[in-house]
Formats: C-alpha cells, sequence, structure tokens
C-alpha cells in the first residue's frame, strides 16, 4: 500500500430476511427494534456501536496464534490498559482507560502521568440506517420466556412480542490510515504520528477489518433469526485525503432503484482523489442493476461481486 493512501471508505447495502438485529428500548414484554424517523415515517437503524460490535467480534473470531484482542473490564475499561502495540483492538478501535501513575506504554516510555487515557477509533462506523419503511417491512413474532425455575411440566412462562422486519440497509466504515499502529506525538510544534508497530503489522490489522466485513455473523438473537448482514453490494475507495464523501454514494430512488445521478456525482468528486475505486454486487438486491454496472463502468471500474471486491482491496493493501 502507497505511503500517500490516508483514508479508505468503504460503504454497502445489505439486505436481510426476518431479524431484529438491534433492539430498541423495549417494554416488558416487547423487542421493539431500534427506529429514526424521515419525513414522518419511521425506518429500523442498527447503532453504531453495534455495527462496532460486530466488527470487533468478527475480528476475534479469526485471530491468529497470539494475536491479542483485550476484553473491556467491568468499568468498561480495556484491560490491556491501550497497549496499542499489542492489542488489536484498542489500536483499531481506540479506548478510554484510567490509567496509574508510572503505567509503561508505548507513547509513555518513561510512564504514564496518571489518569485518564484515550484513543480516538482510527476506524469510524456509521449506523446501518434501513432505507425501507418500518410500516412496510416490519411484524410481530412473538417468542415464550420462560422461567429457570419452571419444571417441564408446567411450561408456561411469558408471551414476548419481538418486532423483526426485513430491510435493506446502508452501512459504511472508514479507516484513518494513519493512525492505524500509530500513536499522537505532541512534543514537537506540530501533530506527528510515531509508528508503534511496523508497516507490515500496520497493513495486517487493517486487512483485518476488510476481512471482518465479509464475516459479520456475531449480531443479536441469532439463535432464532440467522441473519447474512454481510455486503450485497459495496463500493470501496482508496484516497489519498481523508474524507467520507462516498458514504452518500447509495441513495434509493423510485423503490428499489438506486439513484444513477448520485452515483455519477460522488464518483465525480471521490475520483479525483482515490488511488482506486472497487465496485462488488449480487444480482437480485436491486431493480436497476444493468444501469448500475454501466454506470460504474464508465468510470473504468469493472463490477465484481462483493466478495471479489473486499478480496481485491485486501490484494491492493499488499502491493
Ligand atoms: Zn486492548
Amino acid at each position: 500500500m502507497d505511503e500517500n493512501i490516508k483514508g479508505i471508505n468503504l460503504v454497502w447495502l445489505s439486505k436481510t430476511g426476518l431479524t431484529n438485529l438491534n433492539a430498541g428500548e423495549g417494554e416488558a414484554n416487547l423487542v421493539d427494534i431500534k427506529k429514526y424517523k424521515k419525513n414522518g415515517k419511521e425506518y429500523p437503524y442498527v447503532s453504531g456501536q453495534a455495527m462496532r460490535y460486530y466488527i470487533k467480534e468478527a475480528i476475534r473470531r479469526n485471530l491468529e496464534d497470539g494475536e491479542c484482542m483485550c476484553i473491556p473490564d467491568e468499568k468498561g475499561e480495556p484491560s490491556c490498559k491501550g497497549n496499542v502495540d499489542k492489542c488489536i483492538s484498542c489500536d483499531l478501535f481506540g479506548f478510554m482507560a484510567t490509567i496509574p501513575k508510572g503505567t509503561i506504554l508505548p507513547e509513555y516510555p518513561k510512564g504514564h502521568p496518571g489518569g485518564a487515557h484515550t484513543r480516538v477509533s482510527p476506524v469510524k462506523v456509521s449506523p446501518a440506517m434501513g432505507l425501507l419503511p418500518a410500516e412496510e417491512t416490519i411484524v410481530m413474532d412473538f417468542l415464550t420466556r420462560r422461567k429457570p425455575q419452571e419444571i417441564a411440566e408446567e411450561r408456561r412462562g411469558d408471551i414476548v412480542n419481538v418486532e423483526i422486519g426485513t430491510n435493506l440497509y446502508r452501512c459504511g466504515l472508514a479507516i484513518d490510515v494513519a493512525r492505524v499502529g500509530r500513536t499522537e506525538d505532541w512534543t514537537g510544534e506540530t501533530l506527528t504520528f510515531k509508528e508503534v508497530v511496523n508497516k507490515g503489522e500496520r497493513i495486517k490489522r487493517i486487512k483485518k477489518v476488510l476481512e471482518a466485513i465479509r464475516f459479520l455473523t456475531d449480531y443479536s438473537k441469532q439463535a432464532r433469526l440467522l441473519t447474512d448482514f454481510t455486503p450485497d453490494i459495496i463500493c470501496i475507495s482508496f484516497q489519498n485525503k481523508y474524507s467520507y464523501r462516498l458514504q452518500k454514494i447509495f441513495e434509493l430512488k423510485d423503490g428499489l432503484k438506486l439513484d444513477i445521478r448520485r452515483i455519477r456525482e460522488i464518483l465525480d468528486d471521490v475520483k479525483e482523489y482515490s488511488e482506486k475505486i472497487i465496485f462488488g454486487m449480487i444480482s437480485g438486491v436491486i431493480e436497476n442493476e444493468g444501469e448500475v454496472k454501466k454506470i460504474f463502468e464508465d468510470y473504468g471500474i469493472p463490477a465484481k461481486t462483493p466478495a471479489e471486491a473486499l478480496n481485491e482491496a485486501i490484494g491492493f493493501l499488499s502491493e
């Protein structure tokens, strides 16, 4: 990967079967779905926090021997105390920790002054926004919540209503490449970055994020609502400027069609500062596939499958 690459953006659409990926506030006997409102209509969404969790868990599942991702302690602080050189989780996702005076960390080789120690997450995640209205896509299911003390012969338990719905979700992720595997150094006149792991390790960690998107599985309620929430349509950019502009490329228009003009407008913008743009799509998700493929091809971006697109992105990191 070129040293010029400052940011990697991924934006993708995923069509789900009946599921409840992120419960809202709910009530005693109701598990609802988190919703946002647009023009007076409700749409489901999955919070950015839940998305971060899914991505972290996908990385954790595929760790190799000797690799470390710490688990937050009871106060929600990283158990590794923010050891960016050793801990992939603290490096990629940032942390807030209280550090005892004198703790040795890569950025404090002489010992931390003590107190709050935070790191901004180099991996930024957007909430997953449902693009189809809740009233058209959500139904009520129910399950029986049995109390543990009840014996098998008297199965009673409470009826719990569970909202489940299908939707087309738009998800986004950006990686602040300059910050991965590096810590901020404020000792000079301007901000510089101190490398705490070598380039090979930095690239390996970025690859893990891209791989995770292909293998997301650890959503809530999967025992009953097995869901594939990985990309069906995806666009990836490797940019020499850090921006989130690509995140606006996919907008629905006239039902399940992607807005072609919008794709053109965003590509015109993002291509100016991108070393590479990749596009992937499977069939049967949107109604104007042909048109969408063609517009990307007009920009010299051949349509692949999402898996091929992610693999190409992973390969590009090693170039
Ligand atoms: Zn950690």
